[in-house]
């Protein structure tokens, strides 16, 4: 019988990060074990339960997972952070038995070295615009991700253009409004930004506003849904128009479900693109993981590392050269003995 247990842990952010309840300064999470196995369960308010519902559905867990694996996993159904904790864990106990890396158990058939991130913009006036993107290239990213929404809307169309004329036309750009826009603002920023080659527009408009969806692909920039698939509105973006769906493991209950998330939209004829909820070290190594079997070579939303001052363990997803490494080893490659405490 192989049993479950778990211990809190507490990161500070780099910088603070607005949430549906405020900006918060730190990341509140747990490291869940099953056997030889770990996951991480961190929430984050806006895109899963709370902390507390977290350490609630892990305890009820705890009471199951010894006899019954999977009634301890039904438990967590309603909490995808700590259900994430928990298949991570199982995951990783179960690739470490079998000898493999955990991206292989998954199914590749091919050693992965590394997975390819694009870089986040984020400083709000033009000029430090310039500088961020030019560093960014300089760094080796080859796609960057500018975040809109927070302004007036002439200004995002101002600051993307001047992203274009700063980096050329060899590199991919992504726009992120997360939800920020009505209908008419999210049409009316498309028609104006349709000659910048975007590769995609993230979450122009809210969660639920799939209804536009068509609307937006028809202004030709290539829309994607990020904040949608996290609320559960998953078949409503495959049936759509959308370009790209954006899955993030931790809100979307484990990386079992984010793989077959990730399979439904290739069949589909959609990218999927792996993006991390700003978790620690061991979150963040199973969506390497996870990245490195549904598509190395997009550029994945795993550059968030250096979000946060301090880690579980130092250097994973470090990234070099607009890539970070696959951890190696067995599963998701952390040393299990760290955390034996
Ligand atoms: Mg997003």
């Amino acid at each position: 019988m192989t049993d479950l247990s778990y211990t809190s842990f507490e990161i500070p952010l780099a910088d603070p990060l607005q949430t549906a309840s405020g900006s918060i300064d730190t990341r509140r999470g747990f490291v869940v074990r099953y056997g030889d196995g770990l996951g991480e369960a961190t929430p984050l308010s806006g895109w899963t339960e709370t902390p507390k519902a977290t350490e609630e559905a892990l305890e009820a867990a705890g009471e199951h997972v010894p006899g019954a694996p999977s009634r301890g996993l039904l438990a967590c159904d309603d909490a995808p952070a700590a259900r994430h904790g928990l298949s991570q864990a199982m995951l990783d106990h179960h690739a470490r038995r079998r000898g493999l890396p955990l991206y292989r158990y998954l199914g590749a058939s091919e050693p992965i070295h590394t997975v390819t991130v694009n870089a986040i913009l984020d400083e709000t006036p033009v000029d430090a615009l310039t500088t961020q993107a030019s560093q960014a290239i300089a760094d080796g990213f080859r796609t960057l991700k500018l975040k809109v929404g927070r302004g007036p809307i002439d200004h995002d169309i101002e600051r993307l253009r001047q992203l274009r004329r700063t980096v050329g036309d060899e590199i991919e750009l992504r726009a992120d409004a997360n939800g920020s826009w009505s209908t008419a603002n999210a049409v009316g920023v498309c028609r104006q930004v349709r000659e910048l080659d975007l590769a995609y527009l993230e979450q122009p408009t809210s969660v639920h506003d799939t209804a536009n969806l068509g609307v937006l692909a028809e202004t030709g920039v290539p829309i994607a849904l990020d904040e949608t698939i996290a609320a559960g509105e998953v078949l409503t973006a495959l049936r759509s128009p959308v370009t790209a769906i954006i899955i993030k493991p931790m809100a979307v209950g484990g990386i079992d479900r984010a793989l077959a998330i990730a399979k439904a939209t290739r069949q589909c004829g959609k990218l999927p693109v792996i993006s991390d909820l700003i978790t620690g070290a061991v979150g963040r190594a199973g969506a390497i993981h996870l990245a490195a079997v549904v598509n190395a070579a997009t550029a994945h939303g795993l550059a968030t590392g250096s979000r946060l001052d301090g880690d579980l363990v130092e250097g994973v997803g470090a990234v070099t050269n607009g890539c970070v490494s696959v951890p190696s080893g067995l599963g998701i490659g952390l040393d299990t003995e760290v955390f034996r405490r």
